[in-house]
């Protein structure tokens, strides 16, 4: 992770979706997300096409729902372990909304996005989990990180990602 909060290995895709964070701010939380466009569908452009507002409301019945919203996260892990980064860490991506960690609310503050290509509904991919554990590593090698929390524990009741496939135990272990 350089100065300016870019990973270089990862694939650049500018999302505009972002902007500064509060002044005087300490990013000490990750936060594990999981996403799919359409939903179920993995592989396709859909979330890039999301994170840069050129989802075309008339390419899936469920993209007419979200083609509006203004949203982001620094990373996407691809199910082949690919990472993509969206906004420099350094910035305010969109990622969390209406959230709360530590008694802390607007987790998007303080927090790094993580978004893991998957759903609710299915395992993922066995190559995610090592990206995932190297991408923290870098992370933490960057920003004084102090939890790691799924946006399910940051806005309970709202939002269910990762979800109930998403091994903690695991990513717990390869991060030991
Ligand atoms: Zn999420």
């Amino acid at each position: 992770m350089d100065a300016e909060g870019f990973l270089p290995d990862a694939r650049f895709v500018a999302s505009p979706n972002f902007d500064a964070r509060p002044a005087g701010c300490t990013i000490d939380l990750i936060v594990i997300h999981a996403i799919s466009l359409p939903p179920e569908c993995f592989g396709g452009p859909g979330v890039e096409q999301l994170f840069t507002n050129c989802l075309d409301p008339l390419a899936h019945p469920y993209y007419a729902g979200i083609h509006h919203l203004r949203v982001s996260s620094h990373f996407l892990i691809r199910r082949d372990g690919c990472i993509e980064q969206f906004v420099p860490t350094i910035q305010r991506a969109w990622h969390a909304g209406v959230s709360s960690w530590g008694g802390r609310e607007r987790c998007n503050d303080f927090s790094i996005g993580i978004e893991l290509e998957g759903s609710d509904t299915q395992p993922f991919d066995a190559a995610q989990y090592p990206a995932l554990a190297e991408l923290i590593r870098a992370i933490v090698r960057r920003h004084p990180i102090s939890d790691i929390a799924g946006h399910c524990d940051i806005a309970p009741g709202r939002k269910t990602d990762p979800g109930p496939f998403f091994d903690w135990p695991l990513l717990a272990t390869l991060l030991r």
